[in-house]
């Protein structure tokens, strides 16, 4: 098995983003650190593993949002990201 085999688009992560934003976060447009480009979640590559998830960007592969959910407790790390514009409107 390798990196393909766990890749999945961002709307994948749909249900673990719910838990942690209580808004439809997969129309939120990220900015990359790594090649600038601006996409929505839902257009992130997904890979799961069995404690959270990392959605990449399709581009350059970067890292943006990373989710550890452990003991209870959320962990973020949005480092890859240079911007998160979520629309007022979400809901
Ligand atoms: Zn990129």
């Amino acid at each position: 098995m390798d990196d393909n085999d766990l890749r999945l688009d961002g709307n994948a992560a749909g249900g673990l983003l719910n838990e942690v934003f209580r808004f439809e976060m997969t129309a939120a447009a990220t900015t990359c650190s790594g090649c600038g480009a601006i996409k929505p979640v839902g257009e992130l590559m997904l890979y799961g593993h069995g404690m959270g998830i990392i959605l990449r960007c399709a581009g350059c592969d970067v890292a943006l949002i990373r989710i550890t959910h452990i003991r209870g407790c959320y962990r973020l790390d949005l480092s890859g990201m240079i911007c998160l514009q979520i629309d007022a409107d979400i809901q």
